[in-house]
This record gives structure tokens, C-alpha cells and sequence, in this order.
């Protein structure tokens, strides 16, 4: 029984017709799929095109031996590892040493037992295995490390960073950026009516509700603070960012929160600010932008709040 999970091929480069077919016998005994190639130039090609975690290299092949394919490998990135193991009728301790040193992870000795290639196999998938598992966890530990965990938006920290550099992006590329800057109103209120739990769940249906309906792979939201939020628009004029506000604003004041206490219903304020890079000007700075936002905001919570307007910086 296959007791590893892998769904990948491995990558076979072989001129001996005889001994590749011997060798996508053995692979398909352990339900591991094939793909052969004859020679070291075709099988960069190939890596080119799709993922290949393992791959069995012969040594003395024409255009490219293995050696110089496990040299051109290395001296190459790709977003993971490569394991490869060769083959080789060489068995000489130099000739091994000189394998590893080229880039080789493992080597087998010709004529090929297939016992032997079964174990090489499992430890090249036992490291895979290992390889992808890091990959998952550095993945899901980086985006714990921008996600605001309660609202499941991007954090302060994020946005700080990201703010920081689309700022810079937009004013090279001469491209308007907007920003709205939304916070609850009264709602201390809230808590103190219903208490820090129930407002954690405003909270949390108010970013949902910031976060519905924006350009996918373009906009963001941000948790500024408490009960405050950021929502980015790369490439926004300020009329289409107070389209998007407004558009907002109207949502969360329709939105009803359900509670043991009954529904619950919120409204938001918001500022937006834009930034219009010109030749003339020097770049504008993410506090800069933020204090803009901030200002509008203020004012609409001075006029009353459920409101918004924006600035053009
Ligand atoms: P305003 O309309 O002027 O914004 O009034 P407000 O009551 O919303 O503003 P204020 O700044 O007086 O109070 C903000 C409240 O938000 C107080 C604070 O306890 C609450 N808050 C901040 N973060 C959280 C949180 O994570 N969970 C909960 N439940 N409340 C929070
Ligand atoms: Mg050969
Ligand atoms: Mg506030
Ligand atoms: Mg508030």
C-alpha cells in the first residue's frame, strides 16, 4: 500500500529506453506517475512548465549529462525543492562524491534494484512531504502574522507596510489612490447595552460588511484600531471613492445584527482622502493620507455622524 500522499509526478531523464521503462514500471508499482524525458536540456524545459519535486537523472546522457542538469538546477530558484537522485553506472567514490557535488540529493548504482530504488524513493518523499508541510505552515503562520484575528481583516501592521508601499507604487506609476477611514458610531453604546461580546460581533459583521463587494486582487481592508477601519482603493479617484463610501455607509446602516437581546443595529462615519501624484509634487506620506481621512471623519462626526465626505490631497 502507497502509505504517502503525493500527487505529483516524478520526472524521469533517461536515454536507455530499456532502463527508462524498467524504471516507470517500478514507479508505477508504487503509484507514483511518470514522465520521461531523454536527456538533461529537455527535462529543464520541462521544469519549466510544471512542478516536479523528484526527479531520477541519468548520468552519461547526450546534449546535457546529469551532472550538468543537477548543476544547472541549483544554480536556478524555484519556489520549491527539487530532489533529485541519480543514477549512474559510475560507482566509483570520486564519481559519487562528484554527484553530491554537482547538486545530487541521492545516487543509485546501476544495474537498478528495485528494492533499493523503493527506499532511495521513500526518503526523497519523506523529505517532500516535509518540504510541502513547512510550506503549508510558513503560509499559514504569515498570514496569522497580517490578519486582524478577530474581524479577519488585514492588521495594523499590514497595513502600515502596504500602505506605506502602494503609496510609493502609485506615485511612480502617476495613478491616484484613495483611502476611506470608517469608525462605529457611539459604539461605546453598544457595549455598554449589550455588553463586550455582542460588540465584538458588530464588529465583526461591520469589517464583513467593509470587506463585501470590492475589486478582488485591488482593494483591502485594514483594521486601523477599535472600532475603526481602512478600506485601500489602488487606482481610485476620489469621486469613485465616495461612490464605494457612500455605497458602504448605506449597507451598515441597514445591516441588523442578531442578539439574545434582540437586533442590533449600527451606523458608520467615514473620511476618504485621494491622493493625486503630479510631476510638480513630492511624494505625499501614508500619515499624510491617513490625517486627511481622519479630518473628514472627524467632521462627520461632528455634523452628526452616518455620514462621510472626502479630501483631495
Ligand atoms: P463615536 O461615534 O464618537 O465614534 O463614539 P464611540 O462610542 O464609537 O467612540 P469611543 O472612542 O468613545 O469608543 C470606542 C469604543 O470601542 C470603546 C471601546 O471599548 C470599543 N472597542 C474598541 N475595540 C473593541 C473591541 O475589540 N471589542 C469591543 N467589544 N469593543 C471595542
Ligand atoms: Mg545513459
Ligand atoms: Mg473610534
Ligand atoms: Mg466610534
Amino acid at each position: 500500500m502507497n502509505e504517502h500522499n503525493d500527487n505529483f509526478e516524478i520526472l524521469v531523464i533517461e536515454d536507455s529506453r530499456t532502463i527508462a521503462m524498467q524504471l516507470q514500471i517500478i514507479l508505477e508499482r508504487q503509484g507514483l506517475q511518470a514522465v520521461v524525458t531523454g536527456n538533461g536540456l529537455e527535462a529543464l524545459q520541462l521544469l519549466q512548465k510544471r512542478p516536479f519535486p523528484i526527479v531520477i537523472t541519468d548520468w552519461v546522457m547526450p546534449q546535457m549529462d546529469g551532472c550538468e542538469f543537477c548543476k544547472a538546477i541549483r544554480g536556478q530558484t524555484f519556489d520549491y525543492y527539487i530532489y533529485i537522485i541519480l543514477q549512474t553506472s559510475k560507482n566509483s567514490k570520486d564519481d559519487i562524491i562528484a554527484g553530491l557535488k554537482a547538486g545530487a540529493d541521492d545516487y543509485i548504482i546501476k544495474p537498478i534494484n528495485p528494492a533499493e530504488l523503493v527506499a532511495r524513493l521513500n526518503t526523497a518523499r519523506r523529505i517532500i512531504s516535509l518540504e510541502q508541510s513547512l510550506k503549508r505552515h510558513n503560509e499559514e503562520i504569515m498570514l496569522l502574522s497580517i490578519t486582524d484575528l478577530m474581524t479577519n481583516v488585514f492588521n495594523r501592521g499590514y497595513l502600515d507596510k502596504q500602505l506605506a508601499s502602494a503609496l510609493k507604487y502609485n506615485f511612480r506609476y502617476n495613478h491616484p489612490l484613495s483611502i476611506i477611514m470608517y469608525d462605529i458610531d457611539h459604539f461605546k453604546d453598544v457595549n455598554d447595552q449589550y455588553g463586550h461580546q455582542v460588540g465584538d460581533m458588530v464588529l465583526k459583521r461591520f469589517a464583513d460588511c467593509l470587506k463585501q463587494n470590492l475589486r478582488q486582487d485591488a482593494d483591502w481592508v485594514a483594521r486601523y484600531g477599535g472600532e475603526e477601519f481602512v478600506v485601500v482603493l489602488p487606482e481610485t479617484t476620489l469621486t469613485n471613492a465616495l461612490i464605494v463610501a457612500e455605497r458602504k455607509r448605506q449597507r451598515i446602516s441597514e445591516m441588523i445584527v442578531e442578539s439574545e437581546r434582540g437586533p442590533i443595529k449600527v451606523t458608520g462615519s467615514f473620511g476618504a482622502a485621494c491622493v493625486l501624484p503630479s510631476k510638480e509634487r513630492k511624494q505625499v506620506s501614508m500619515e499624510t493620507i491617513i490625517a486627511g481621512a481622519d479630518r473628514c471623519l472627524y467632521k462627520a462626526k461632528a455634523e452628526g455622524r452616518n455620514r462621510g465626505s472626502g479630501t483631495l490631497l
